[in-house]
C-alpha cells in the first residue's frame, strides 16, 4: 500500500477518579473479556496479573483521557478485502498512530511528576514478549498497561466523554475511522 496521509484529531479530557472509577472501571468484567483473547497471558502488559489492578486506580486522583481519532480515506473504505488483507491493511494504518500516541503519552508522563501513562493496546517494546518464554519482563521500568487491561471501559469512556462510537472492520470492509484511547493517571499535588 502506498503511504497515505491520514487525518487524525486528538480528543482529551481530565476526569477525577472518584467519578471515573465508579462508572468506568470494572476489573472482573474486562478480565473475563480478555481471557477469551488468544493473547491472554502472552504478554506482561496483559492479564492475568499477579496483583490487584484496583491498586493502580486507587493510587491516583485523576485520569487524563487522551485519544486519537483517525479517519480512513474513502478510497480504502470502499473496497472489500480478503480477511488476511483486511488485517494487514488495518494494522498498517493503526501501527504508526499507536506509536505516536504512546510516544506522546510517554512525554506527558515524563513531564508530570508522579503520573503513570496507560496505553491503548499491548506492549510494543519487544518483538516477542519475554512472558512467552517464561522469562521476566525485559524492561519493567518501561512496561505500561492499557486502560482496558486493568479494567477500564474504553467504549463507554469514548461514548460518554467525547460522544464517539467505536467502529470495527466488518464484512471485509475497513471502518470509516478508528479511535485509540490512552491515558495519564495523575496525582493532585
Ligand atoms: S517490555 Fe518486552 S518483555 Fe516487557 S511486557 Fe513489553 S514486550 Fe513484554
Amino acid at each position: 500500500m502506498n503511504r497515505i496521509e491520514l487525518k487524525t484529531i486528538v480528543l482529551s479530557k481530565e476526569i477525577p477518579l472518584c467519578e471515573y472509577r465508579g462508572a468506568f472501571v470494572f476489573p472482573e468484567r474486562f478480565e473475563e473479556a480478555c481471557s477469551r483473547c488468544p493473547g491472554y497471558g502472552g504478554c506482561w502488559a496483559c492479564p492475568p496479573y499477579g496483583f490487584d489492578v484496583r491498586e493502580i486506580w486507587s493510587s491516583y486522583d485523576s485520569i487524563l483521557l487522551y485519544a486519537k481519532k483517525t479517519v480512513i480515506p474513502s478510497e480504502l473504505t470502499e473496497r472489500i478485502y480478503a480477511p488476511e488483507e483486511l488485517k494487514a491493511v488495518y494494522e498498517e494504518l493503526l501501527a504508526p498512530v499507536e506509536e505516536e500516541l504512546v510516544t506522546e503519552l510517554r512525554r506527558m508522563e515524563a513531564g508530570t511528576p508522579g503520573s503513570l501513562m496507560l496505553t491503548s493496546g499491548g506492549c510494543l517494546l519487544c518483538g516477542t514478549c519475554a512472558r512467552l518464554e517464561g522469562a521476566p519482563c525485559r524492561y519493567p521500568d518501561k512496561l505500561r498497561y492499557s486502560i482496558e487491561s486493568i479494567g477500564g471501559d474504553v467504549v463507554g469512556s469514548l461514548r460518554s466523554y467525547f460522544g464517539e462510537k467505536v467502529l470495527w472492520a466488518a464484512n471485509g470492509r475497513l471502518p470509516e475511522y478508528f479511535i485509540l484511547l490512552g491515558g495519564l493517571l495523575k496525582k493532585y499535588q
